[in-house]
């Protein structure tokens, strides 16, 4: 099969206001050969675990700019001096875009976000094949960051090759696997917090400070549906490769965690965090710079209008199920690590996993959730 031109696809946000050429993307071919960026700032901004980026060679127009909330970081992202800017969708909260500077503090170029490509409808022609894998992991950034390894723990390899393992984004840094493997094994042995114990999730900017208590299905939860409680003091998560999660974070899989709506408390505040259609209402959750959208019918999502980073997924539709809303682990800050293993149980879920823009990713992933679950 030849190579499919990256000019067929678009970088695109989920509500559609923002729409650039693929023939903007300096890479001309798929897949994008990119690294796994696992950074504090990369995650925290996105809520995803671990985004990829591809270069713009122009920047995006002055109207696709206009459409952006811009969050300055203090601190460096990637491989570039401060300050970056990661740019998100005003409307929807979409990541679309980081700016990375150049030593005179001037924007350099333009990074989209890989998971905000894809084809464009309107190049499609009858029987035009599309890249199953807009991306091609070539390494690991930022292990130390994560403390149990992130999402590497789950693609030590991909497609039968091993990407490499850096500790942070120098090739000079690089870690053997069996580093990488003792990092998880070490974030397995860190006990369940107590009863009283609270998990922070909080995005990049700080705008975003919540508590979660921790689960206890077998007293305050219990009358939570099954599919979430269990085991009793540990919440669910779980990874989605759907095309609306992968707009809103800009990452191909998505990670969340099923928490209890009343188990969620802002930090300065001490208040349960309003979900649902009263969330839409200006000022619905004082203490916090959470926007929320309502993204399609009965969908809401919220991300801190600050630093873009992508927090809740509540839905209607969920059948009896409404009092579960999926948080971003992205955000969460637990002792173990950014799979937060001691509050969290990750269960072989992938959701959508048919939909997903990176499907060598997601075959590896899957078989690994799968192996770690049955453990
Ligand atoms: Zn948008
Ligand atoms: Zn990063
Ligand atoms: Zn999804
Ligand atoms: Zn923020």
């Amino acid at each position: 099969m030849t190579a499919i031109p990256t000019s067929t696809a678009r970088i695109t946000c989920l509500c559609g206001a923002i729409s650039e050429p693929g023939s903007k993307l300096v890479q001309q071919t798929f897949p994008i050969k990119e690294e796994l960026c696992h950074c504090n700032p990369c995650r925290q901004t996105t809520g995803a675990l671990a985004p990829a980026f591809a270069n713009f060679k122009v920047h995006p127009t002055q109207e696709t700019l206009d459409k952006c909330d811009v969050y300055e970081s203090s601190t460096k992202v990637r491989r570039s001096v401060p300050p970056d800017c990661t740019l998100f969708c005003k409307t929807c909260g979409t990541k679309v875009f980081v700016a990375i500077s150049n030593d005179q503090g001037q924007i350099d170029h333009y990074s989209a976000l890989a998971g905000c490509i894809e084809r464009n409808p309107q190049q499609v022609k009858e029987g035009d094949q599309w890249t199953k894998d807009v991306i091609e992991v070539m390494h690991h950034a930022f292990l130390s960051d994560t403390n149990d390894g992130g999402l590497a723990g789950h693609l030590l390899k991909v497609d039968g090759n091993t990407p490499k393992f850096y500790e942070t984004d120098d090739e000079n840094a690089e870690l053997s696997i069996s580093v990488v493997e003792a990092m998880i094994a070490k974030s397995r042995a860190v006990p369940t917090p107590p009863i009283d114990a609270q998990l922070t999730a909080e995005c990049r900017c700080g705008g975003v400070d919540l508590r979660i208590l921790r689960a206890d299905f077998a007293e305050r939860d219990k009358d939570i549906k099954e599919h979430y409680s269990y085991p009793i003091d540990k919440y669910v998560a779980g990874l989605c490769a759907c095309r609306s999660c992968r707009l809103h974070f800009g990452t191909s899989l998505v990670p969340w965690a099923y928490i209890p709506v009343g188990n969620l408390n802002v930090a300065s505040t001490g208040r349960k965090v309003v979900f649902g259609h009263a969330a839409l209402e200006p000022g619905s959750n004082p203490g916090t710079t959470l926007k929320h959208s309502e993204t399609s019918k009965g969908v809401i999502r919220s991300w801190c209008g600050s630093c873009g980073a992508s927090v809740f997924f509540w839905s209607a539709e969920r059948k009896g199920r409404e009092e579960v809303v999926d948080i971003s682990v992205g955000i969460i800050r637990a002792e173990s690590g950014v799979m937060a293993r001691e509050w969290l149980e990750w269960r072989d879920l992938l959701s959508y996993d048919h939909e997903g823009t990176d499907q060598a990713l997601v075959r590896q992933v899957k078989q690994s959730i799968e192996a770690e679950a049955k453990e």
